[in-house]
């Protein structure tokens, strides 16, 4: 009897998780994973092009990988859910790509009432109904673990890769990246995340005693993806600044589940209400880097993100209140690496100047 054809599923590009998502597809589904491309300046144009004016920036970030992905072989293409407008976006994505002749099936994550277990066990059966749920779970497990992994490697790597001339870190990062997406078993995770751990501690960093440091938050999406945020942590870190960023997808997804209940009630002397996705983790973090004398914060958002409108004039307050200095950049698919260049450069002048009189 022919054997069923397995399914070729991708999803698009975002920052580093699609190693995971590989993992979880290959390993734990049992289907093949098509690796989008890496994004480009032509997946912006294509995105760009199939898109209403009106969406913000990481929608047309998702057109374009998901047609890069389909180019690439992809015939199942999953489409996660969202609290702002992205819980809307997969049927816009789904109907654009329909139009422009693709042929594929549409994963929704929105189709679903996420908070039934049993929707669960629906969605793993879409993608391939011979799946055993045990076997699933425990490999779905590895993949979320991988996740960690990659968010304390990469909040390790921003911390300490500007001090670092000869390279070492930067080349420690990529080996463990490399590692993660071509693990086939948790022993390969394992091992690429304890390498990494070795590598970058057996560096020597060149850091002053009370080095430069600066908070990120932001939207979801662009503070995340390098890509999309013109490699924005890179460009601080090789001025020399230690970077922190606390959201990632462990930090917000795992750590804090519960809707941020905890965290919440840590900024309600700043906002009455939930603001949004991310607005609640980024007030929070935002004071928490004021309250341990970080030296300043940058604020990333997408071109139209209402929720993270939102949360600037409460920032306004915090760098009022505690006296630190917040950059306010907003991307869209025309925002330029010199425009980005000259206003970090004014940025680093000016939290290195504030730091000295200080
Ligand atoms: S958080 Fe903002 S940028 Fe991200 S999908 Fe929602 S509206 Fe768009």
């Amino acid at each position: 009897m022919a054997e069923t054809k397995k399914r070729s599923v991708s999803f698009p590009r975002y920052a580093e998780y699609n190693c995971a998502f590989k993992y979880i597809v290959e390993q734990a589904l049992d289907c093949k994973y098509v690796m989008p491309p890496a994004l480009t300046k032509r997946t912006m144009e294509l995105g760009t092009k199939y898109s209403p004016d009106f969406v913000c920036t990481p929608f047309k970030t998702m057109l374009g990988s998901m047609i890069e992905s389909l180019e690439a072989g992809a015939d199942t293409l999953l489409m996660t859910h969202g609290l702002c407008r992205l819980g809307y976006y997969g049927e816009l994505l789904e109907q654009i790509l329909r139009d422009l002749g693709y042929q594929f099936d549409f994963i929704n994550l929105s189709d679903y009432d996420m908070d039934k277990k049993k929707e669960y066990i629906r969605i793993v059966r879409r993608f391939n109904p011979k799946v055993n749920p045990a076997r699933f779970l425990a490999q779905f497990m590895e993949g979320v673990r991988m996740v960690e992994y990659l968010d304390e490697i990469t909040a390790e790597y921003y911390k300490g890769c500007g001090f670092d001339a000869a390279g070492r870190y930067k080349q420690a990062y990529q080996d463990f990246l490399t590692a993660m997406y071509t693990a086939q078993a948790r022993n390969d995770v394992e091992a690429g995340y304890r390498a990494a751990k070795r590598a970058m501690q057996s560096v020597p960093l060149d850091k002053p005693q009370r080095p430069l440091r600066v908070g990120i938050v932001g939207e979801f999406y662009t503070a995340m993806d390098a890509f999309s945020n013109l490699e924005l942590e890179q460009k601080l870190a090789d001025m020399g600044v230690e970077v922190h960023r606390w959201m990632n997808v462990s930090n917000q997804f795992l750590h804090y589940g519960g809707g941020q209940k905890n965290l919440r009630v840590k900024i309600q002397d700043l906002c009455r209400y939930d603001m949004g996705p991310t607005s609640t983790a980024n007030i929070w973090y935002a004071r928490e880097c004021a309250e341990r004398g970080f030296d300043g914060l940058v604020h990333i958002k997408s071109a139209a993100c209402t929720p993270e409108i939102d949360v600037m004039p409460v920032l306004q307050n915090i760098s009022a209140d505690y006296k630190i200095p917040v950059l306010y950049l907003t991307y869209d698919a025309q925002t330029s690496d010199v425009g980005l260049m000259t206003r970090l450069e004014a940025f680093y002048d000016m939290i290195d100047m504030r730091k000295k009189v200080l």
